[in-house]
């Protein structure tokens, strides 16, 4: 039922969207709202459709390649592409500006983001989370849903015993992508686990599934690459070091995580760590304080909104941009505008 609801409720937005489009309404309301108005977009994985079958990420932070190119030339055609250098300053064009950030550094955002922003010229932020570059560990989400996948696929006891023990062992009898997805369903769900919880859940998982490599796909950017992107115009921001939702550390240790990753980076790259983006968007008054402090210019949330010269500069609102939002012009543009 919920399902049905959901598809009609996508279908409603994708008509309406067209009707918007095509009769001028969308070009119009993009002018009247956003004039001196920046739009920023939160892009996490532009991963292709053939792969996500190895990947454990979930469709809310996912982006097709081929959609992403749609996109950029959506927006070069509506908005002016701006970088961090003039965010705030109070230009007084009216023209919609857009700012395109990702977070997390991804492998793939070097391997398939980065040449569309080439071919379309257009900077961007990448922020990534120190502890993971240049190294094999991904994020617990990424990491427990390759575990539960192998775990279901071993027909032991114990690994029976396990899934049981979780709930998870009916959704494992489906097959597939759509047990992958259920698997997917079900690690979003632990979020609200402390990461005491959750490491002794993978703990479990370990025990009974020889986890090597992990998944290929679910990798995060090497040093060279992130060089590579700082060379050619993607400015690269911090993503904290360890990713842990900062609200909910200690204040040294929000010091710790702010103070290591800027610095760190600035060393690898010789540049200075202008913006970060907090992990999962979570913010405080006292994220704010330290990261003011720390020497940033430049906060990023996950609040829902658009930004100008009024605007928190350390909680700076963006737009989650995924597949499910955004796999044709009319429905991208009504996102950005923020029409639903
Ligand atoms: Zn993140």
């Amino acid at each position: 039922m919920r399902k049905l609801f959901s598809t009609i409720i996508k279908l409603t937005k994708k008509v309406v969207s067209y009707i918007f489009y095509y009769t001028g309404v969308t070009g119009y309301i993009l002018k009247k709202k956003l004039s001196n108005k920046t739009v920023i977009l939160t892009y996490h994985r532009v991963l292709p459709v053939n792969l996500r079958d190895k990947s454990f990420s979930h469709q809310a932070i996912l982006v097709d390649p081929a959609n992403f190119d749609m996109h950029l030339s959506v927006i070069c055609e509506y908005f002016k592409v701006i970088d961090t250098r003039v965010l705030l300053n109070g230009d007084k064009e009216c023209e919609p500006r857009c700012l395109i950030t990702f977070d997390d550094g991804w492998r793939d955002n070097y391997e398939y983001a980065y040449p569309i922003l080439m071919k379309y010229n257009c900077p961007a932020i990448v922020f990534v989370p120190l502890d993971y570059i240049s190294t094999n560990k991904t994020f617990w989400q990424e990491k427990l849903g390759y575990l539960m996948w192998h775990a279901s696929k071993l027909d032991s006891n114990k690994s029976r015993a396990l899934l049981n023990k979780y709930g998870i062992d009916e959704i494992c009898k489906s097959e597939g992508s759509k047990k992958q997805s259920a698997i997917i369903d079900y690690v979003r769900s632990l979020k609200a686990r402390t990461y005491k919880q959750l490491e002794e859940i993978k703990q479990e998982f370990l025990e009974i599934v020889d986890y090597g490599d992990g998944s290929y796909v679910d990798k995060h950017m090497t040093w060279d690459q992130i060089r590579e992107l700082d060379k050619n115009g993607i400015e690269i921001g911090s993503h904290a070091c360890s990713h842990k939702i900062l609200t909910e550390l200690a204040r040294e240790e929000v010091i710790s995580e702010l103070e290591k990753s800027k610095t760190s980076i600035e060393n690898n790259l010789q540049a200075v760590v202008k913006s970060i983006a907090y992990p999962n968007g979570d913010y405080n008054d006292v994220i704010g304080d330290v990261t003011r402090s720390e020497g940033y210019m430049y906060g990023f949330g996950t609040e829902f909104g658009h930004v100008d010269e009024s605007s928190n500069r350390y909680n700076l609102k963006r737009i989650n941009i995924n597949d499910t939002v955004a796999d044709n012009k009319p429905v991208f543009l009504a996102t950005l505008i923020g029409i639903f």
